[in-house]
């Protein structure tokens, strides 16, 4: 893939984390699940899409830690502006079979835009609580300040000498952890979006201030220092793209790597595309946020 692409790649394999399928959740709940055994809560409440591997890497967690997984999932969430992508019904299997295998409570609402299922999410934990029952609440993607703080660690790990890291970002907090840690650096952080939201890189900021706040660091990153090329988003959030295929058919032919629909074979066709124009060059990290069990359940082509 390299001679293909003309740098030196490298692969930062997140989806061989291993915990309950992998995927780059599993970095978020080292931090998450201290907190939430800390915080006494006897139920989480989180929100996601159907096909969410956070929702299936949290609700392992939690059973591990014998608290309750409540999920608010919507089949595919989308983005107001955007609209919803035009799609026939997604399948089930993947990442809803497995949450259901690990005893997740999945309240599956009508598709509808993410501020909405937020809204329902904080809904169904104020039902709970007026009930008695002790919740804390998890934001999609288990993008918390702890979420972020993981991927400024796995940042560490990653070390330095590379020109540029090329990831998925959805939530945010993957990218805001890699960005963080590598400010002021050379190696330039770049998060295709998977999700069509322009306005995504304030809420990149915001996350990056807050982790700052407790790591005290003091690099204040602002929405211009977050790379989030909306270029390869294809249809929307959750429906497989063209691009995304090719790609995935490229590193499955050359390397035997698997990429996943949602994620990251959008980003790696970011990669090929940003490699053909010069736009990233020299020695490259792909990150691998995994994400392999919606293979699984999503047709291939969108
Ligand atoms: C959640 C996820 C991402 C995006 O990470 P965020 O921290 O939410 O931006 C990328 N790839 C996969 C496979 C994921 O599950």
């Amino acid at each position: 893939m390299s001679e293909h692409l003309g740098l030196d790649l490298w692969i930062k394999r997140d989806d061989l984390t291993g915990f309950a399928f992998g995927g780059n959740k599993g970095r978020k709940l080292e931090y998450l699940i201290p907190e939430i055994q800390a915080s006494g809560a006897e139920t989480v409440v989180t929100c996601g899409s159907l096909q969410s591997n956070f929702v299936r890497q949290l609700g392992a967690a939690c059973r591990m830690i014998g608290v309750r997984c409540v999920a608010v999932v919507m089949e595919l969430p989308f983005d107001g502006p955007a609209g919803k992508p035009d799609t026939t019904p997604l399948p089930l299997g993947g990442n809803a079979r497995l949450g259901e295998l690990f005893g997740i409570e999945f309240c599956i609402q009508e598709d509808g835009t993410w501020d909405r299922l937020f809204e329902q999410m904080d809904d169904e934990a104020d039902r709970r609580r007026a009930n008695g029952e002790t919740v804390m609440v998890i934001p999609v993607g288990g993008s918390s300040v702890a979420g972020a703080y993981s991927f400024m660690k796995a940042g560490e790990e990653l070390g330095a000498g590379f020109d540029a890291v090329v990831t998925a970002s959805s939530s945010g907090s993957t990218q805001v952890g890699l960005a963080y840690h590598f400010a002021g650096t050379s190696t330039e952080v770049i998060g295709v979006a998977c999700d069509p939201e322009p306005e995504l890189p304030q809420d990149l900021s915001d996350l990056a201030l807050r982790l700052d706040d407790a790591v005290g660091k003091g690099a204040r990153l602002s929405p211009e220092d977050f790379h989030f090329p909306l270029d390869w988003v294809g249809p929307g959030y959750g429906v497989p793209s063209d691009k995304g295929q090719a790609a995935f058919e490229a590193l499955m032919q050359l390397e035997g790597i698997p990429l996943d629909p949602v994620y990251s074979a959008k980003a790696f066709s970011g990669l090929i595309d940003m490699a053909a124009d010069g736009r990233v060059k020299g020695r490259v990290c792909f990150w691998h946020t995994g994400g392999l069990p919606s293979l699984l359940a999503l047709p291939v082509h969108g």
